[in-house]
């Protein structure tokens, strides 16, 4: 059963469900969890995460490729460890998130290294470890990183990351593959910078990369990509260098409100089609999938605080933020959110809100609910950029997170005291 009472049937995401009149992830009750753990906190579902990767997996079989999750998505330990034992590599943006991997027990040859503002620090640490790819976004990067992998006495594995200039047809904030923002080479410079990298002592070339943009929903912005991509592999390789791998980035969408993104495995059967027809279906694939590998596997649970009806709108005050959850003050981001155990009562409509000193601090608004203070709500689809964006604004510890796996609940993060907070800072000496 899936749907509440006196509401129209809706689809709850994979291995989320009502049972018995409570929200169950797999064979645990959310209920029970909030009541163990305290509010908010974040629940994963193994079997959701593991899902979404096998619909890439089953895309890709029989293909030579890497699977890189790009973990600023969810960084957690546990989670990198879940998608690491099931075979993915992971794809990095931070010497922060390097120490993650290795810590997650990733092997090195499996990550590669994406972001435009790589520091040479950064650039020593990763090529100390033997990571298999470098994403370079400039011609000031490619040069600076010659000159560290010289210094070193090694070579640099290196892809460039193209500029497709294709629109993703998806929220600005959250495209990255036109021509006005910040990321990759441009279309017209790749050729250039890619003679100019095989002629470095510190660097081999090794592969061409993009990545377009987040929240894609259709098929055609991939296939432009692609297109593109494979005009720029056939004049590289023709100016005589040779490209191991292509990797076509990430960006795939999950349902957040009645969206129908593609799902994996139909989306690669369509592109595999047009790399076979352009005679590149025997090239390694590489691909850095983030939200559509954890977006859907992931709750965040709340106590409802205070009710506050008003002339205009009606206010629930909730105990998760957009500390915990900033997609909504960010993106103006819709998260749907469910009673975890509904009552057999009429909804009113409210506008979800946390307690920081923000106007921007909401998580939804407009919801029909029935609730009542000490009632608890699921923020759903909240796997992917919450808690690897949650801060500690209004010196709110950060939540605390559990991974599901069929009846067994593992606490993988426990919650922030203000004690964690105060560890690193210093009061002045006394006069
Ligand atoms: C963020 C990012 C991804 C993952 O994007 P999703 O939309 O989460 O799939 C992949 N590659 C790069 C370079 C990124 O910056």
């Amino acid at each position: 059963m899936s749907s509440l009472p006196g509401q129209p049937p809706m689809n709850l995401p994979p291995f989320i469900s009502y049972h018995a009149g409570d929200l169950v992830m797999e064979g645990v009750s959310l209920k029970q969890l909030a009541m163990e753990h305290g509010t908010p906190l974040f629940v994963y579902s193994r079997a959701a995460m593991l899902g979404a990767l096998a619909a890439y997996q089953r895309g890709l079989a029989g293909r030579s490729h890497q699977i890189c999750y790009a973990m600023k998505a969810n960084s957690t330990l546990a989670i990198l460890q879940t998608l690491v034992r099931a075979g993915c590599g992971l794809d990095i943006v931070s010497g922060g998130e390097l120490e993650r991997a290795l810590a997650a027990g990733v092997e090195p040859g499996k990550v590669i290294f994406s972001g435009v503002g790589k520091t040479r620090s950064e650039m020593q640490r990763a090529l100390e470890v033997g990571i298999g790819c470098f994403n370079v976004e400039s011609r000031a990067e490619l040069d600076v990183l010659d000159d560290v992998a010289r210094g070193m006495g090694l070579r640099a594995p290196v892809s460039v990351r193209v500029n497709p200039n294709v629109d993703a047809r998806t929220h600005p904030y959250i495209s990255t593959g036109l021509k006005d923002n910040k990321f990759g080479i441009a279309h017209e410079d790749v050729l250039a910078t890619y003679r100019h990298a095989a002629a470095c002592a510190g660097l081999r070339v090794v592969g061409i990369d993009c990545h377009i943009g987040s929240q894609i929903t259709q098929t055609g912005p991939y296939l432009d990509a692609m297109d593109r991509m494979l005009d720029l592999v056939q004049n590289i390789e023709a100016a005589g260098v040779r490209i191991e791998h292509i990797d076509f980035g990430g960006g795939l969408g999950i349902d957040y409100h009645g969206d129908e993104p593609p799902q994996a495995d139909d989306l690669w059967h369509q592109l595999l089609k047009r790399l076979d027809a352009r005679g590149y279906g025997q090239r390694k694939i590489y691909i850095e999938p983030g939200r559509s590998l954890v977006g859907n596997a992931g709750v965040c649970l709340t106590e409802v605080l205070y009710c506050k009806p008003g002339e205009q709108k009606n206010f629930l005050i909730v105990d998760a933020a957009m500390n915990d959850l900033p997609r909504p003050a960010m993106y103006q981001a819709y998260h749907r959110i469910v009673e975890v155990s509904p009552r057999n009562a009429a909804p009113l409509t409210w506008d979800v809100v946390g307690p920081v000193c923000e106007s921007g601090d909401w998580l939804g608004r407009d919801r029909a609910l029935a609730a009542q203070s000490g009632d608890l709500l699921a923020v759903l689809s909240a796997g992917a950029y919450c808690m690897s964006m949650a801060s500690n604004y209004n010196t709110r510890g950060r939540a605390a997170e559990v991974l599901v796996d069929g009846d067994t609940a593992t606490l993988i993060r426990a919650r922030e005291s203000a004690a964690d907070q105060l560890r690193l800072e210093s009061l002045l000496p006394s006069v």
